[in-house]
């Protein structure tokens, strides 16, 4: 996946179709229906879920071709997992996926593959499911606690999610074991989960599926890093965007889910039934069948009275009642949960204001000299239309005239929606930042440009791309005139400073850079990237 497009092409030259989303689709049914079982009520825990009917892993390998066979999901030439990656145990499963350790031959590094057998995607919208389930952890790459999507792969049967690896299983048996949590424990826990959800809306996505089975622990410790998972479910959402589809697990599904109107307040929801389940050990809402699950949740009735609901604080109740309220519009934003006195109790202060994401990427881009500039912009055409689907998406929710760039005051006004007000000055900082060839306004390839994440280009094929592109005569060396020819290509040339751009950048002071000098200045104020040197000399030599 990911192939480098060839030097100097963007293959995103024009602005996306606003056709659109897919939010219409039928009723796909309750598609975690078997999670429905009701509680077994002798020992008042949450059942244990039935596991999915055994399918026997795939070892086929696809037939060598010369024309690669593109895949029916993911749309591009099929490609077996194994050659690159040994298949292990498995780790545990869900309605469509089996997840099994699997560990990179070459490096011997440890990863999950989830793999979707594709006779269990019997129409349209499942297909659409898995693909953007692909697109929606591309998207959400780089945020701590969302499980890293490492690499697609489709071959005849199936179709495989390659992943970081969480040994610590799941949320749900780690509640299982606990019976229930300390105030103090389930609060620290909400908190990051919150944050997760935040993270989520405000890069354009509601989950739809939040569960303490799509919820895994990176190691077994126990203060493990939570990460959030299974995507599966998920969809990308513009401000106002009704939604109709029933989707979820019947006890974390929200009322207005089951009247078919929603938007992202489903996932505060589904999180308020977890949290009432952290404190007590049993759900909210429970019935002997499903439909019995469904009456209960729109009455919506919360049972405070039995144990342990007397011995917990008021404050932990007055939370519960005010993120599984009935009506969403009164229901708690993440923003106002991690708020609430109760969540702040052991005296942590949330990360206030909460991080956007969109307004993050374009200061750290706004701070970067524009040889860089370039060279991200060079890597996002490198990106597949399936990494960047994502921010696709953002740029269209703000680009809301459909003109194909985003004005100041679409920029502003889309902030704002989510949440982040910008004066008029930081606004036009941002707005020049993003405005590489400066003609007032952003257009798509800018703002994919100033907005991916900078993990991307941790990729070395994609810095060596980038390198080429300035290297015009391949002399293993950017020269001045080299370096100004390419921002002349982007209409970015108006500056005086290119040989001080150079000099910041060329350690050795020879007048020119050379490959470890451009690697260096890639990663530069970009923490991830940093942390994580991956030196490839050979590609380069
Ligand atoms: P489904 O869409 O079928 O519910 P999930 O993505 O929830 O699939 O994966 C099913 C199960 O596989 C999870 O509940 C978990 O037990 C296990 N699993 C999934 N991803 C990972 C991972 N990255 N590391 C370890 N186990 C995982
Ligand atoms: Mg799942």
């Amino acid at each position: 996946m990911g192939n480098c497009c060839p030097k100097g092409t963007s293959r995103f030259l024009s602005a996306p179709n606003n056709n659109a989303t897919d939010n219409e689709k039928g009723d796909s049914g309750l598609n975690n229906a078997e999670n429905a079982t009701p509680p077994s009520s002798q020992n008042g825990t949450i059942p244990p879920r039935t596991g999915a009917p055994s399918a026997s892993p795939n070892h086929a390998t696809p037939k060598p071709s010369k024309h690669p066979q593109i895949g029916p999901v993911l749309g591009r030439p099929v490609e077996d997992v194994r050659l690159t990656y040994t298949i292990g145990k498995e780790l545990g499963r869900g309605q469509f996926g089996i997840t099994y350790l699997c560990t990179h031959k070459q490096t011997g590094e440890q990863f999950a593959c989830k793999t979707i057998a594709k006779r269990k995607l019997v129409n349209k919208e499942d297909i659409e499911d898995v693909r953007r389930e692909v697109q929606i952890m591309h998207h959400l790459t780089g945020q701590p606690n969302i499980v890293e999507l490492k690499g697609a792969y489709e071959d005849k049967h199936s179709v495989h999610l390659v992943m970081e690896l969480c040994a610590g299983g799941e949320l749900f048996d780690r509640i299982i074991a606990k019976g229930h949590y300390t105030e103090r424990a389930a609060a620290s826990l909400l908190r990051t989960i919150v944050q997760i959800v935040h993270t989520c809306h405000s890069m354009g996505v509601i989950h739809r599926d939040l569960k303490p089975e799509n919820f895994l622990l990176l190691n077994k410790d126990e203060d493990s890093p939570l990460k959030a998972t299974d995507f599966g479910l998920s969809v990308f959402y513009k401000q106002d965007e009704v939604f109709k589809d029933i989707v979820g697990s019947a006890y974390y599904i929200a009322p207005e889910v089951l009247k078919r109107r929603y938007g992202p307040e489903v996932d505060i929801w589904s999180i308020g039934v977890m949290l009432y389940i952290l404190l007590s050990g049993v759900p909210p809402f429970w019935a002997e069948s499903e439909q019995g699950i469904f009456n209960s949740i729109l009455r919506g009735h919360i049972d405070f009275t039995s144990d342990p609901w007397p011995s917990i604080s008021s404050q932990a109740k007055d939370l519960v009642r005010k993120m599984l309220t009935l009506d969403p519009k009164q229901r708690l934003s993440a923003f106002q949960v991690l708020n609430h006195p109760w969540i702040k109790e052991d005296g942590e202060a949330p990360d206030t204001p909460l991080d956007n994401a969109v307004l993050a990427r374009l200061k750290q881009f706004r701070a970067m000299n524009k040889f860089k500039k370039v060279a991200l912009r060079v890597i996002a055409g490198c990106l597949s239309e399936e990494e960047i689907m994502g921010l696709k998406q953002m740029f269209k929710a703000i680009d809301t005239d459909n003109s194909g760039t985003i004005t100041l005051e679409e920029l502003k006004q889309g902030l704002d929606k989510q949440g982040t007000k910008l004066s008029e000055y930081e606004a036009k900082q941002l707005m020049d930042a993003a405005d590489a060839d400066g003609n007032g306004t952003i257009d798509y390839d800018e703002f994919i440009t100033a907005t991916m994440h900078l993990n991307r280009m941790d990729r070395e094929e994609h810095l060596y791309t980038a390198f080429q592109y300035f290297d015009k005569d391949n002399s293993g060396y950017i020269t001045i005139e080299e370096l100004e020819q390419a921002l002349k290509e982007f209409g970015m040339n108006d500056e005086r400073d290119i040989k001080e751009i150079i000099s910041e950048v060329d350690s050795d002071n020879d007048g020119r850079v050379d490959y470890d000098e451009f690697v260096a200045m890639m990663r530069k104020g970009n923490p991830e990237a940093g942390a994580n040197p991956k030196k490839r000399r050979d590609v380069f030599v």
